[in-house]
């Protein structure tokens, strides 16, 4: 007997019908003698829409009740899927974030899980319920609910398979695992038979939003095994795994994209030092993660422009919080741009091989497609480029790099 923590996707429970579905597949997991916890997400673009009603009211909504709102889709899914599991005789029972003991610290919209009581869960589990979770939200200590930032179903779902050591942790959603690329966009991307936990996050991080990026930082962290599969087959799935020596062999694993970055230029700043030091603290502590930065002096060494990206989500903030800085070190201005995307090739066997970034930028010269900023790490090279290119750009790369029919 294992203990088997499942999570659905929004696409997975986005219909009666669907969510029928996903308990047919509980209950069958059930009756193979398994303890089951199922963690849920909103059905899908709830989420959004509930975003799009508090954007009617105000630009900047108040984000504690904004926690309140979009915690309510998923609360939606977890009662309904609990009650089309009872329908099929096995007894089931939802929970909250809160009721499910999942504390987080303070910051709205974005939360940390920072420890999980789970007393409760593990009581149903023990009388024979199976548990629905619904996915993405926690609660603060003192009671105000937060959620865990978006795809953070994923997070509950590692977070809880951590917290009561079940056996696996499987992410069921609307593609059949892990794949080269975005196979919506490639349909020649092929599907990774396991990736190792260090890819995974950057290929996350770098905006495949398969898995959530916090959700394999957690499962890296407390080695939670994770199998990646379709809700809709009994296809194998890709599994997250530890790197191996054949996964070094490997150059290039994977292509991301993210069209959810903003960039941000403060013009003419005095070139001074302290200067990148303070606008970058004055960015942290207003909770916005940064992540290319590019600074250009001009010829006289005088001035210069520092650049970055931020997730557009953040554009607002960090153009309030950079415009101010710009005024109190005397700077030009303050630019924006949204039209980018963050095109990135991602693999292990990066750290031994090079000629990734060469590759990169000739392929996407060849095609016309100019290079806005550059980042590098030991297992990435990442550009932003002009967001209308960007699926061009993935096709391109991913052909380039012999994705589609390397053995991995
Ligand atoms: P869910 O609602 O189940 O959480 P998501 O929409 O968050 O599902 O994530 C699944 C989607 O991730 C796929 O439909 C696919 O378009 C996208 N995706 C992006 N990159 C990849 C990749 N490398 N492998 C698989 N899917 C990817
Ligand atoms: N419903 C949330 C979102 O759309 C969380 C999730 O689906 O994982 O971001
Ligand atoms: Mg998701």
């Amino acid at each position: 007997m294992a203990l088997i923590v499942q999570k659905y996707g929004g696409t997975s429970v986005g219909n009666i019908d669907r969510i029928k579905n996903v308990a047919n597949r509980v209950v069958r997991t059930a009756g193979q003698g398994n303890k089951v916890v199922v963690v849920v997400s909103a059905m899908s673009g709830e989420t959004d829409k509930l975003i799009g009603l508090a954007g009617q009211l105000s630009a900047a909504p108040n984000e504690r009740e904004m926690d309140m709102l979009l915690s309510s889709g998923e609360r939606v899914t977890s009662a309904l899927t609990a009650m089309a599991i009872e329908a099929l005789g096995q007894k089931a029972k939802s929970f909250t974030g809160r009721q499910a003991g999942i504390i987080t610290d303070t910051v709205h919209t974005k939360a940390k899980i920072e420890r999980i009581a789970g007393d409760r869960m593990k009581q149903a589990l023990e009388q024979g319920y199976v548990v629905v979770l619904a996915g993405f939200q926690g609660v603060t200590e003192t009671e105000d609910v937060t959620t865990l930032g978006r795809g953070g179903s994923d997070l509950s779902a590692v977070a809880i398979a951590s917290a009561v050591n079940a056996d696996l942790c499987e992410i069921y959603t609307d593609v059949d695992g892990v794949y080269t690329t975005d196979p919506n966009i490639v349909p020649e991307a092929r599907k990774l038979e396991k990736i190792s936990y260090e890819e995974m996050l950057e290929l996350a991080s770098l905006g495949a939003k398969v898995l959530q990026t916090r959700s394999v930082e957690f499962a890296m962290k407390y080695k939670v095994p994770v199998v990646v599969r379709s809700s809709f087959n009994d296809n194998p799935g890709t599994l997250v795994v530890e790197e191996d020596k054949e996964m070094e062999n490997v150059v290039v694993s994977g292509i991301a994209y993210d069209k959810n970055q903003a960039k941000i230029t403060v013009v003419n700043v005095p070139d001074k030092p302290g200067i990148a030091a303070k606008l970058f603290r004055s960015i942290a502590e207003a909770n916005i993660v940064v992540d290319m930065i590019v600074q250009n002096v001009s010829s006289d060494g005088k001035f210069a422009d520092i650049s970055f990206t931020v997730p557009k989500t953040d554009t607002r903030k960090a153009l309030e919080v950079s415009e101010a800085i710009a005024k109190e070190m005397g700077a030009e201005r303050v630019d924006r741009r949204e039209d980018i995307s963050k095109i990135s090739v991602i693999g292990v066997g990066m750290r031994t091989h090079s000629g990734v970034a060469s590759k990169m930028f000739q392929t996407l010269a060849a095609n016309n497609i100019n290079i806005v900023m550059i980042s590098t790490s030991e297992i990435k090279v990442s550009c932003v480029i002009d967001l209308k290119y960007t699926e061009l750009a993935v096709r391109v790369l991913h052909e380039v790099f012999g994705l589609a029919e390397a053995a991995h």
